[in-house]
């Protein structure tokens, strides 16, 4: 086993272990590879096999007081570096990986939920996160109720003695309301209902859930974690060690893994990761400051800005806003006119998942996304398109000349 023979205790001269044999030497080369290299970066483990050392620690598998490393699906020590890192930056205590942050959201609801149970979830939830609930609902016998994000302490009339899980999304996708947390999780534990977070908005930094009692983060580490736009990756981090056991059950069962090397990219990633969140933070509030004078715009939906449902909430619970943002554009513009105005951008690309250096811009119709009748909200005044901005690490400058230009050519 090259682990061994790379021992510097182990040091034989070339060819003196059983390998004859080029086709053996292959295989099982004899190595003599010094020790202590050191590097800042994490080491790739890559490995499906463990090789373990006797037949009683092969035996021992599900003790991990005994041995620990059992399988490369569950666990090498490059993904738990990740985890246990995910874990102190979020203020929780286990991690489990995934190799999507929808597949973390899918682990939570396939863990916590069976046939005949009910779940509550925000009419505002990432868009894909309602596609996964609406099939459980249709083939899996799961009741599945939408709740208005801004419901708060109402939540607990909504709650049923079937209901077992009330996921949160703070703030809520693509239209930015910032839920009352701290009153939906008090109805949620006075009737012993777990509650799952998606926390990908702040990166795990500004947002600490499980001090406000929430029972499980999900991250989407394909955005902020990764900052590359290139790893697709997620995680589920909770607190509480007999709840990490029912995910880590259902997760081994499932067979869900990720790749060392993703998890070296992601680690990576979060060296920068508070830094790059304090610039998009900066570079987000400066472009909407701006996009709160301009004519087109009647509504800025910034968790920073008075304007947005739920600032309070967000001023009462969070330490800082990330990149992502939306404006409505005035209702005199046609769904043309907006579409017109997201391709007139030379620097915004077109593209889902932010959390990268590039900006990006995607216009939405959401009177078609939510319960009906429910939006715009009454009273807001001309509240026509959405676009759904995310500000990368450009110079705003730039991004604001942009703007401008895009507003000029088409919204005349
Ligand atoms: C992108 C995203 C996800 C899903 O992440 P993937 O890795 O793309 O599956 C989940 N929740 C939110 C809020 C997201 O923005």
């Amino acid at each position: 086993m090259s682990d061994r023979s790379s021992s510097p205790d182990d040091r034989q001269p070339a060819g003196s272990r059983s390998a004859h044999y080029p086709q053996t030497v292959a295989v099982q080369p004899d190595l003599n590879i010094p020790p202590n290299f050191g590097s800042f970066s994490p080491a790739t483990h890559r490995g499906s096999t463990v090789v373990f050392n006797t037949l009683a620690e092969l035996r021992a598998y599900g003790d991990p007081s005994k041995t620990y490393w059992r399988y490369g699906l569950h666990a090498t020590p490059t993904s738990e570096a990740l985890c246990q890192q995910l874990a102190q930056l979020e203020g929780g205590k286990h991690t489990l990986l995934f190799p999507s942050g929808m597949a973390a959201i899918s682990l939570v609801d396939f863990s916590l939920l069976k046939s005949g149970d009910d779940v509550l979830i925000p009419d505002n939830v990432y868009g894909p996160n309602r596609d996964h609930a609406d099939w459980l609902a249709r083939d899996y016998g799961v009741s599945v109720r939408y709740y208005h994000p801004m419901i708060g302490a109402g939540i607990a009339a909504l709650i049923q003695p079937n209901t077992k899980l009330i996921w949160l999304e703070s703030p809520g996708s693509v239209t930015m309301e910032v839920p009352d947390v701290e009153a939906i999780v008090a109805a949620a534990r006075a009737r012993n209902v777990i509650t799952a977070i998606d926390n990908t908005w702040s990166g795990g930094l500004y947002f600490q859930p499980f001090d406000k009692g929430i029972d499980i983060s999900v991250q989407a580490l394909t955005k902020y974690q990764s900052g590359g736009s290139d790893v697709l990756m997620g995680a589920t981090i909770v607190r509480d060690t007999k709840l990490y056991e029912r995910l880590r059950r259902t997760r081994m069962v499932m067979g869900w893994g990720v790749s060392a090397d993703d998890c070296f990219l992601v680690l990576r990633g979060l060296q920068s990761m508070p830094v790059r969140l304090a610039a998009h933070d900066r570079a987000a509030r400066e472009v909407a400051e701006w996009l709160l004078q301009r004519p087109e715009v009647t509504r800025v939906l910034h968790p920073a800005l008075p304007q947005c449902p739920g600032h309070a909430e967000w001023r009462r619970d969070f330490t800082g806003a990330t990149g992502l943002f939306s404006i409505l554009l005035h209702d005199r513009y046609s769904r043309k006119q907006v579409d017109d105005f997201v391709e007139a951008l030379k620097l915004f690309a077109i593209g889902w998942s932010w959390g990268g250096a590039h900006s990006l811009a995607v216009p939405y119709h959401v009177p078609t996304m939510r319960a009906p009748g429910t939006w715009p909200p009454a009273g807001w005044e001309h509240a026509g398109e959405l676009v759904r901005l995310y500000i990368g690490l450009e110079d705003t400058r730039d991004l604001i000349a942009d703007l401008r230009q895009a507003m000029d050519a088409t919204l005349g």
